[in-house]
């Protein structure tokens, strides 16, 4: 019996790291700075620099970096906000969390984003602005969303969770939207030791308002402009996040190595494997292959040891939450096939090539049978 093969293995990627990181948090406990401070200010400088970005905040999650996101773009009550129905869920968290509509458009066959010719149809009068995401590290298509959101004057907002380094064009991406927002939940591929996340910006207003509604939407103490949150960074994570992401560049490429092997050993499969876009660079956050058997493919990994996951199994306009929105099964075929035939195999940085040809062999094991 061969051994079994993880999905994920944060203590592989952790013990290499463990001294740095246990100095990281010494320092954190000597300082006593336990809510942002100079290792989260530190942080915000390196990752700031990192995405090619003039100011980088952090906050206590993607989620609330999200919403945010939709606060400073002033997303309220009776607005429309279009994205795609493709994701996890907290990508319409932000929407909603403002009582505002999330409209979404059906996803890219190729690459399972927002697609950008869809965009148009669903603008309205309401529409306050565009949230699409870079899912499983593959750049949506900035360009095409950047030329119709210019069309009618409306921002657009990078949800850049799963894609810390992905490279559109050779420019990382959280960088082109008038604001982007990034993920430290511990799985993802820069992962704080808790929760964590950032937003993105060049915009020196924005930048000022997200710090003030990150803090109770205050910059005088105990003196409050609007209404704010409780969505502070960690010192904790801020130092073990400016650890990690010292080796973050050295992870993506190894991670798009391992994807580049499995794109080697499973080309002869009938799986449908996840290709780059022209001229991009994906971070490799998940490996998700298609196939229309992925049920039965799903249990013979499983009973084989091997590791995996479905991202997603539900489209967003299909769940309990979002009844009240009106949408049925059939409004939007690719997003809804597409839940039938993901799989997502093991990907992470130190996933050994032993691994990866074991996942290769059961694959192909279940074809022949
Ligand atoms: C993880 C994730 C989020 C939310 O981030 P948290 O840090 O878990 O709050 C948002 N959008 C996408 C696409 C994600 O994958």
């Amino acid at each position: 019996m061969s051994e079994p093969v993880p999905y994920l293995d944060l203590r592989a990627q952790l013990k290499p790291l463990r001294a740095e990181i246990d100095a990281a948090i010494a320092r954190t406990l000597d300082n006593c700075s336990f809510c942002l401070g100079p290792d989260v200010v530190q942080f915000e400088k390196d990752f700031a620099t990192f995405c090619g970005a003039k100011y980088a905040l952090g906050f206590n999650s993607g989620t609330s970096a999200l919403h945010v996101a939709m606060r400073l773009l002033d997303v309220g009550p009776g607005d429309e906000v279009v994205t795609t129905p493709y994701t996890f869920i907290a990508t319409s968290w932000a929407i909603s969390y403002c009582g505002a509509k999330p409209v979404y458009v059906d996803i890219d066959d190729e690459t399972l984003n927002l697609d950008p010719k869809l965009i148009e149809k669903a603008i309205t009068p309401k529409t306050k602005a565009v949230l699409p995401v870079h899912l499983y590290g593959q750049p949506f298509d900035v360009e095409a969303v950047a030329a119709v959101c210019k069309q009618y004057n409306l921002p657009f907002v990078e949800d850049a969770a799963q894609a810390h380094g992905s490279k559109y064009k050779g420019k990382c991406v959280g960088t082109f939207g008038a604001i982007s927002c990034f993920s430290f939940y511990p799985a993802k591929n820069l992962g704080a030791c808790g929760e964590g996340g950032a937003l993105v910006t060049n915009d020196t207003a924005f930048a000022a308002r997200a710090k003030s509604l990150r803090e109770h939407g205050s910059t005088v103490r105990y003196h409050h402009d609007e209404v704010g949150y409780n969505y502070r960074l960690e010192g904790i994570q801020g130092a073990v996040l400016g650890v990690k992401l010292k080796h973050l560049e050295r992870w993506t490429r190894e991670r798009q190595h391992v994807a580049a092997r499995y794109a080697e050993l499973l080309a002869n499969t009938p799986l449908q494997l996840p290709t780059v876009t022209n001229g991009n660079e994906s971070a490799w956050h998940l490996y998700t292959v298609r196939s229309p058997l992925r049920d039965e493919l799903k249990k013979y990994l499983d009973s084989n040891g091997i590791g995996n996951a479905v991202h997603y199994p539900m489209p967003l306009h299909l769940q309990k939450v979002y009844a009240h929105l009106g949408y049925k099964a059939g409004d939007f075929p690719v997003a809804e096939k597409a839940a039938r035939e993901v799989l997502s195999l093991p990907m992470f940085p130190a996933l050994t090539d032993v691994q990866i040809r074991r996942v290769a062999e059961v694959v192909k094991e279940f074809f022949r049978r």
